[in-house]
């Protein structure tokens, strides 16, 4: 395996310890079905260990200088990005994803930790004018607590570290809980920071199959101060409910159903690349992947044309293999969601251009697809595909494409192709989406915020705004003066 030690391998990580169970459950390679490992299957007490460790590191971790969290930080970051290599070529086994991309989710999530090294330094309180000439008003920036950080497999290091290097920087133990196809890069994360010196119990990690028994204890123990999640927003919304009880902070980062809308006046090869980019990465499983394909009847069929001659070149296969741009889907039901859009589409009236089945590959590899003349009747102008299906609606007006784009309870990532500078301000203006791309297929960096807004989610993640998520403010009234 790569980078994981044989000794630690079959354990999770709590209270600064390598902790093994006797029951366990099988990590399996999605290209090939194979067990890589079989890794602690943790229960409620364990998750209370955890949040025990996280609360019991606390006030030592949030007295740290910001200085001394910063290198900590810090020599993470160089950690991961010296095992690159590695960490790239375990996320590919466990999750699917082509090497190449895997190494760009490694530089992309080591990213935000070396980002929060350097934000940790710089998270300043403020004094206001106050009310009263004996009276001062200031107002400190305080770590909020003990933070948990539920994960899921799209993205098995970058959706970790996104949470975590705030939550460190910020002066918040973590406990982590991993999606239970990919804890393998999680428990890797956590061997290079506790190589990293990070202290007992600050940084933890609870491997499990059934999720909801861990779920339960992160979201109602009170002393979880905080609930970072990403996933799917039924998830998402039960989880929310359960912090309600002991009134958690929550971040919530769900499902999108970003709309790619090419315009008339667009560079066309600029535009089929970056809906390539948008919508084929990770074989069309990222919360910000293009979900519809809106455009505008000018040039309708003339991009549905280089769309397919560049989708028909795509080459499915092992991600480990030179030369794949798509690897498997994580399982099986992601293929089942796939074939039953497709189905659906087609038996409404749309049009089959290229792909449409499960790839001669067989296992969970599918064929890059392609449909031309979607409606709103069908399942993919409202549900999250989550596959390498590009459904393809057309539009006249750009009235009419704004409407379609926002007529979703979804407002994660919309992308748009356009020259016109005054039809770009008035669609952008007009998407509601908490992120826009503009020319652009690929908006994500760790120096920008990303969320969404509607059922997308809450709070947000990277930039200066991703550490307000981590810190409470308190406000001191300094009297008598
Ligand atoms: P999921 O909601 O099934 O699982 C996400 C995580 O939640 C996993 O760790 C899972 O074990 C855990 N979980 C599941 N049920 C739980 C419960 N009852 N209590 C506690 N934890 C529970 O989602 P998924 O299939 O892993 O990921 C795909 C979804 O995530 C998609 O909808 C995608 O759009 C979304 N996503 C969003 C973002 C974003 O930033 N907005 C990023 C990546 C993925």
């Amino acid at each position: 395996m790569p980078l994981l030690p044989e000794s630690i391998i079959d354990k999770a990580f709590i209270a600064g310890q390598w902790r093994g169970a006797e029951r366990r459950f099988a990590v399996t390679n999605p290209a090939t079905g194979e067990v890589l490992a079989e890794v602690p299957d943790l229960d409620a007490d364990d998750a209370r260990d955890a949040v025990a460790a996280a609360d019991t590191a606390w006030p030592t971790w949030r007295r740290q200088t910001a200085k001394q969290r910063a290198s900590l930080l810090r020599r993470w970051f160089e950690s991961i990005m010296a095992n690159q290599e590695a960490l790239a070529r375990l996320m590919t086994l466990e999750q699917g994803k082509p090497l190449g991309e895997s190494r760009g989710e490694v530089a992309y999530g080591a990213s935000f930790v070396e980002y929060y090294a350097e934000e940790a330094k710089r998270m300043a309180g403020e004094t206001l004018p106050s009310h009263g000439a004996d009276k001062r008003i200031l107002v400190f920036r305080e770590p909020i607590g003990v933070v948990a950080a539920i994960t899921p497999w799209n993205f098995p290091l970058a959706m970790i570290t996104r949470k975590c290097a705030p939550a460190l920087a910020a002066g918040c133990p973590v406990v982590i809980k991993p999606a239970e196809a990919t804890p393998l890069t999680a428990l890797a994360l956590a061997w290079l920071a506790e190589d990293a010196g990070f202290p007992a119990g600050v940084l933890n990690v609870v491997t499990a199959s059934r999720p909801a028994e861990i779920g339960q204890v992160l979201t109602t123990d009170p002393r979880v101060r905080k609930v970072s999640f990403t996933g799917s927003t039924p998830v998402g919304k039960r989880l929310l409910a359960q912090c309600a009880g002991t009134v958690k902070k929550a971040s919530m980062e769900l499902g999108g159903n970003a709309p790619f809308i090419v315009f008339d006046d667009a560079d066309l090869d600029a535009a089929v690349e970056g809906a390539i980019a948008s919508k084929y990465r990770n074989s069309g499983q990222t919360c910000v992947c293009t979900n519809r394909l809106l455009v505008q009847a000018g040039v309708y069929d003339a991009f549905l044309d280089k769309l397919a001659s560049r989708v028909t070149q795509m080459k499915v296969g092992n991600g480990l293999e030179d030369g794949v741009v798509q690897g498997p889907l994580i399982n099986r039901a992601a293929v089942d969601k796939v074939q039953a859009h497709i189905d659906d589409a087609l038996a409404h009236g749309g049009r089959l251009v290229c792909g449409g089945k499960p790839h001669a590959l067989g296992g969970t590899f599918f064929e890059p697809t392609v449909i031309a003349g979607v409606t709103s009747r069908m399942r993919v102008a409202t549900e999250e595909t989550f596959g390498p299906l590009a459904p393809v609606f057309r539009f006249d007006s750009d009235e009419q494409a704004i409407e379609m784009a926002n007529a979703t309870e979804f407002g994660l990532a919309a992308y748009f192709y356009a020259r016109d500078y005054r039809r770009i301000w008035r669609v952008m203006e007009g998407l509601e989406y908490g992120m826009v791309a503009v020319n652009e297929g690929i908006l994500s960096t760790e120096l920008a915020p990303f969320g969404g807004v509607k059922e997308s989610g809450l709070g947000r993640e990277g930039s200066h705004h991703g550490l307000d998520e981590f810190t409470e403010l308190k406000y001191v009234c300094v009297g008598g003066l």
